[in-house]
């Protein structure tokens, strides 16, 4: 079998002149980075698939040895700068067969000495297969819950999420509205610029809903041109206002694909979540009521029929 190649690329390290500078030789000879320990570090970060719980796994294990202030962990491509006010700190970017894992930087008060930062790097390498694991895991995960095209999450997320916003409406009695969300005669737009136009008129209609959504909201495909927004702690006033600003931003808002514009327009349909709902009751009360609206004359909300 092939050794592994494990690189760790050392970023930058800086210093604030400002800060108080002295060694910390005393806590050198704690440093513990032999075979045995970093073993025991590598099985340790080998216990979790979960991106979170290996940061924080790595931070525990890290921080007392160095007494650091803190452990920032950056995604690739998330390049932000990190304020470490008046601190010292060292960052290095991981790589692992040439695949880039992110950044990690450690921040702490005192100056990092040679020593530390060749105790870090040993350290580090016992994340990376651990950090590697975790990200493919993530990004398997994203896939089986998102739809491609949009982004925005399937019908699947949707079984689990929508029963899992039940319960906690329930149990912080707070209320839970659902928006079901169709394109007006979209098949017309298919049929008149293609399909591709088509793909791209419902990634155009993901962003106008987003534009108007709160992070707290989800937002689902359903199906087709049909999509579903999940709205927590939201009443049908709440839910019918932002159904008629994301109708009238989707009305207003030119579709651009391939130099060619269009408009378009869409059918909304809500219901409240109420005790003697189950999950299809709470999901067929907003297609009744987008089928309401698609009757009444399309390009329109309509509240849930009770
Ligand atoms: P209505 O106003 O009653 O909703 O009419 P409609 O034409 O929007 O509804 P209909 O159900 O008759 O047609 C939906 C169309 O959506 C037909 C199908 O070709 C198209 N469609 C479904 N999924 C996709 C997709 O992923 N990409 C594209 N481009 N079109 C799709
Ligand atoms: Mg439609
Ligand atoms: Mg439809």
């Amino acid at each position: 079998m092939a050794t592994p190649t494990l690189s760790i690329v050392k970023g930058s390290y800086t210093v604030d002149m400002d800060a108080q500078i002295s060694r910390v030789d005393k806590t050198i000879d704690n440093l513990n980075a032999d075979k045995q320990s970093l073993l025991e570090l590598s099985n340790k970060l080998h216990s979790t698939l979960d991106l979170n719980s290996l940061i924080t796994l790595f931070k525990l294990d890290i921080t007392p040895i160095l007494n650091l202030d803190d452990v920032v962990y950056q995604v690739p491509g998330d390049n932000a700068p990190i304020d470490a006010k008046g601190r010292h700190l060292v960052s290095y970017q991981l790589v692992l067969h040439k695949k880039e894992l992110g950044g990690v930087t450690l921040i702490r008060r005192t100056r990092f000495s040679e020593k530390e930062q060749n105790f870090i790097e040993k350290v580090l390498v016992s994340l990376l297969s651990p950090l590697n694991n975790a990200i493919e895991y993530q990004q398997a995960i994203n896939l089986a819950l998102h739809d491609p095209l949009t982004g925005v999450f399937n019908r699947f997320a949707m079984d689990n999420m929508v029963s899992r916003e039940i319960e906690l409406s329930q149990r912080n009695d707070t209320p839970l509205s659902m928006i079901a969300l169709d394109i007006d005669f979209f098949k017309k737009v298919n049929d008149t610029y293609g399909h591709a136009f088509g793909d791209c008129v419902l990634k155009h209609l993901t962003e106008c809903v987003n534009q108007c959504t709160r992070t707290s909201d989800a937002m689902f495909r359903y199906g087709g041109e049909e999509f579903n927004l999940l709205l927590n702690n939201t009443d049908l006033t709440g839910a019918h206002e932002l159904g008629e600003r994301i109708r009238q931003n989707i009305e207003q808002t030119p579709c651009i694909c391939n130099g060619q514009s269009i408009n378009v327009t869409v059918s909304m349909g809500i219901s409240l979540f109420n005790d003697n709902d189950t999950q299809e009751s709470f999901f067929k009360r907003a297609d009744e009521a987008l089928y309401k609206a698609k009757s009444a004359g399309r390009n329109q909300v309509v509240y849930e029929i009770l």
